[in-house]
């Protein structure tokens, strides 16, 4: 059933559902766009009304092949809209939920192609702050590129700034996965243009090992992990593109690359990766021996192999007991209605423990969905008591002034 948002715009059909609302597949006075109206209870809030018209210079300005542009911004009476290019295929976590893991040379030129979109948004003073494998849609309309990757583009920029503010974090529980937070967020400062290039290599490495480096267990052991250890070496993955992963989760923001030099290194490295296979990467628990990066990687190389279970975990919350299900590493959003009815969006692909449901069976449907509600309450919990989410409602004096307008075209 078609409906319409505000005088220009026509929702025809649900492309998807996110955690801030649905994406419609619609139509506008320019030809085909994608509409994501925003869930009822962020539209009829008042003050993110505001901010949301507040920072529409910055969200319509950017314009670039791997950004997902938004057009419009719509406020018309309950609707709260967002009107963005129309992307025509996939996003990368479904193609991760497919494959398990790319190839080098795919991960990598998908990885290059969002970090010329950071580098673009980071110029014009926007920092997203909510990068990770569900918000990079892949393009499948055009042509494939270095192996056989579509063109990837970063989608949701201000987002996750627009619905994060510590009371509304703590009435929803959206706070997004734990899995790509910066140490310096966990630590309570200011997200930088560099939590972006944080969260970034954390999803390059994903998209190599097929799991996240510091994720798994309970959400106060996974930011504890990024305040404190070091990411394990992936065997058989080639020196210089390990070298640039490690610059890029370095702990301390000043010392990772700009999004425009990351760019530039990963290209350079695209001709030596062509022909490579998907890393050899044990599953974090599929031998459950727990011997975290005791083992030698089996390429000749002197070195520990990626962990094969994370254990021993040492919680936040006082008395919650660490958990070594690596399953709970998944996306923290709200689960949409047609994924609790069996839908088919995922999240992060888990490893299997013995006697685990399979994925995507009935019972291992109804285990995630009691998971991410017990972990959506312990990591609310966890931020709220360590302050973390105080950035969130600060203005980084990025968008306009206040306006009334009930439609904002991008273009006169
Ligand atoms: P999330 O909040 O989980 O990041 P979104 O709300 O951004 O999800 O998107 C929900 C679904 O809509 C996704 O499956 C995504 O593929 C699809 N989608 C989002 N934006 C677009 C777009 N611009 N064009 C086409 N599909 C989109």
């Amino acid at each position: 059933m078609a409906r319409k948002i505000g005088s220009r715009y026509t929702a025809n059909q649900i492309l998807g559902r996110g955690s801030a609302g649905t994406v419609w597949l619609g139509e506008g006075p320019e030809g085909p766009v994608a509409i994501k109206l925003l869930r009822e209870d962020l539209a009829s809030d008042q003050e993110l009304v505001g901010r949301f018209v507040q920072e529409r210079t910055a969200l319509l300005g950017l314009e670039h092949p791997h950004v997902v542009s938004v057009r419009d911004l719509v406020v018309d009476g309950n609707d709260l809209a967002l009107v963005m290019d129309l992307v025509r295929g996939t996003d990368l976590r479904t193609r991760l939920e497919r494959e398990r893991r790319l190839s080098p040379e795919a991960a990598v030129a998908i990885t290059a192609d969002v970090a010329e979109g950071l580098a673009a948004a980071h110029a014009a003073g926007v920092v997203h702050r909510d990068v990770k494998p569900e918000n990079v849609l892949l393009d499948m309309q055009g042509p494939l590129g270095p192996g056989g990757s579509h063109r990837a583009l970063l989608t949701d920029f201000g987002v996750a700034k627009l619905i994060d503010t510590p009371r509304r974090t703590r009435a929803t529980k959206i706070i997004g996965t734990p899995d790509y937070l910066a140490p310096e967020i966990v630590e309570g400062l200011p997200p930088r243009a560099a939590v972006d290039i944080y969260a970034l290599a954390t999803v390059l490495y994903e998209l190599l090992a097929g799991f996240t480096p510091f994720g798994g267990g309970h959400p106060g052991a996974v930011l504890r992990r990024h305040v404190t250890e070091t990411v394990v070496p992936l065997p058989g993955i080639p020196e210089e593109l390990w070298q640039l992963l490690v610059q890029c989760l370095a702990k301390a923001p000043a010392s990772r690359l700009r999004a425009s030099e990351l760019a530039a290194r990963l290209r350079e490295q695209l001709p030596s990766l062509v022909g490579m296979g998907p890393l050899d990467v044990d599953e974090p628990d599929s031998e459950a021996d727990g011997d975290e990066g005791a083992a030698e990687a089996g390429d000749g190389e002197d070195r520990p192999v990626a962990p094969r279970e994370r254990r021993g975990a040492v919680s936040l919350v006082p008395g919650a007991k660490p958990d070594s299900n690596r399953d709970t590493h998944t996306s923290m959003r709200v689960p949409a209605p047609d994924e609790l009815a069996g839908g088919a969006r995922g999240t992060a692909r888990a490893p299997r423990t013995p006697g685990a449901p399979r994925p995507g069976s009935a019972r291992h449907r109804a285990a995630t969905r009691r998971r991410r509600i017990t972990l959506g309450v312990a990591v609310v919990a966890l931020l709220a008591a360590a302050g973390v989410g105080t950035w969130v409602a600060t203005d980084d004096g990025s968008g306009g002034s206040p306006d009334t307008e009930q439609s904002t075209p991008a273009s006169p």
